[in-house]
C-alpha cells in the first residue's frame, strides 16, 4: 500500500487513474488528439465556461508554476502594470516571476492570516496606474480563501484585466469563471482534480488571449504560441505529457462521477470537518481564524510543549502510512495537513489516530 499523502500536491491518486497511464499512444495518433480535445472542453466546463461563450483552455507542460510564468510572462505587455496581491508564498512567487521578467509590478502585501484587503486595492486601482490584477484563490501557504469574487468586481469597474492562480482551489470551489470576470485562470493536473503531475492548465478569456500575440519573453511558456499549436493541429509544440493526459482523462471522468466540482467539494469539506474537529480534540490550535479558514489545506501551530519535534512527529506519522506537510510561514511555526486527494473522512480518521498514538509516544 502507498502511503496516503495529506499534503498540498502532489496527492493520493485512485488506482484507476494510475492504471489509465499503462498505454503508450504517439503524439500525433488520432486517438491521443482526440483526447487533448476532450480534456481541453472539460475544463472549461468545470469552470462554468465555453468556447461558444468565448474562453479557451490551453494545456502547458510542466508543474503549476510553469503555468503561473507562462501567465506572467505572456499577459502583461511591457507598457502594462501588474498589481500583485499577496498574504503568502504563493502570491511571493508571482512576484520573483514579474521581476525575473522584468514586467513592470506593484506588491500590494498583508499579513499571512489575512485577506487582500479590498479598500487599499481599490485605492491603487483607481489611480489608473495599473492593467492588471493577479490574486491567489487558496492560499495554500494557509489555506486562506481569498475573495476573489470581490476582486473579480473592482477589475471590472477599473477595466483592469484579472488573473486568478486557483492551483489548489479548481475543481473543488465552485467558481463561474465568466461572472466573475476572470481573464485568466491558472490551475494544474495533480491538486483537485486528482490526475499526476505533469501539466498545468490555463483558462482564458478568448479575446485577452490573442492580445498576448507576440508578447511572451520565452519560447516555451508562450501561452498564446502554446494555444495556436493546439488550435492549428491539436498538437503540442513540444513532447506532450502523454501519460498524465491519460490519467488526467480518467481524472476528470471519475469528479464526473462523484457529482462534479459540488460533488469533490462535498467530500473535501467532509474531510476538513473531521480533521478540524479531531485536531482540536487533540489539542491542536488552528493557525487561521475559523471565518477564514478553506476547506482545502489545514494550517496548525506546533504544540508549545518542548517534547515536540516536528521533524520526529512527521517521520513517526510517515512511518505509520501518513504524509503531512511542514508549515511554509514567515512568522509562525506551523504545519499543515492537506484534506485534498483521494482521501476519504476514513482516511481522516486513520491520520487522526496515528497523531493520538505518536502524540502518547512523544509526550506533548
Ligand atoms: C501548488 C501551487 C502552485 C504550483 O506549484 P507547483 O509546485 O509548481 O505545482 C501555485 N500556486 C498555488 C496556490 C499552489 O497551491
Amino acid at each position: 500500500m502507498d502511503k496516503l499523502l495529506f499534503t498540498p500536491g502532489p496527492l493520493t491518486t485512485s488506482m484507476s487513474v494510475k492504471e489509465a497511464m499503462l498505454h503508450d499512444y504517439g503524439s500525433r495518433d488520432l486517438f491521443f488528439i482526440n483526447l487533448v480535445k476532450e480534456i481541453r472542453e472539460s475544463l472549461l466546463t468545470l469552470g462554468q465556461v465555453s468556447k461558444e461563450s468565448g474562453y479557451e483552455a490551453v494545456i502547458m507542460q510542466g508543474s503549476g508554476t510553469f503555468g503561473v510564468e507562462s501567465v506572467i510572462s505572456s499577459v502583461i505587455p511591457q507598457k502594462g502594470n501588474l498589481l500583485i496581491l499577496i498574504n503568502g508564498a504563493y502570491g511571493e512567487r508571482i512576484a520573483r516571476i514579474a521581476a525575473i521578467h522584468k514586467i513592470p509590478y506593484q506588491s500590494l502585501v498583508f499579513e499571512e492570516n489575512s485577506v487582500p484587503d479590498l479598500e487599499q486595492t481599490e485605492e491603487l486601482l483607481s489611480t489608473g496606474e495599473f492593467t492588471h490584477v493577479v490574486i491567489v484563490h487558496c492560499e495554500t501557504t494557509t489555506g486562506i480563501f481569498n475573495p476573489i469574487e470581490s476582486f473579480g468586481t473592482l477589475c471590472k469597474k477599473y477595466g483592469v484585466q484579472y488573473i486568478v492562480d486557483s492551483m489548489s482551489a479548481f475543481g473543488a470551489v465552485p467558481l463561474d469563471i465568466a461572472a466573475n470576470h476572470i481573464d485568466f485562470l491558472i490551475s494544474s493536473s495533480n491538486k483537485c482534480i486528482e490526475g499526476v503531475p505533469g501539466f498545468s492548465f490555463i483558462l482564458a478569456k478568448k479575446q485577452k488571449l490573442i492580445a498576448c500575440k507576440g508578447q511572451a519573453d520565452t519560447l516555451v511558456l508562450d501561452l498564446y504560441a502554446q494555444w495556436q499549436g493546439l488550435e492549428n493541429d491539436g498538437q503540442f509544440r513540444f513532447t506532450p505529457p502523454v501519460h498524465a493526459l491519460l490519467a488526467f482523462k480518467q481524472a476528470l471522468v471519475e469528479i464526473e462521477t462523484e457529482g462534479g466540482v459540488a460533488g469533490r467539494s462535498k467530500r473535501y469539506q467532509e474531510n476538513f470537518q473531521v480533521l478540524k474537529k479531531g485536531m482540536a480534540e487533540l489539542g491542536f490550535s488552528e493557525y487561521l481564524t475559523p471565518e477564514l479558514q478553506g476547506y482545502i489545506i489545514n494550517t496548525y501551530h506546533y504544540p508549545s510543549h518542548a517534547s515536540f519535534d516536528f521533524t520526529i512527529f512527521y517521520q513517526k506519522l510517515n512511518s505509520r502510512g501518513f504524509v503531512i506537510y511542514p508549515g511554509k510561514l514567515s512568522k509562525a511555526n506551523c504545519f499543515r495537513i492537506g484534506n485534498i486527494g483521494r482521501i476519504f473522512p476514513s482516511d481522516v480518521e486513520n491520520l487522526l489516530n496515528a497523531i493520538k498514538e505518536v502524540r502518547l509516544e512523544m509526550g506533548f
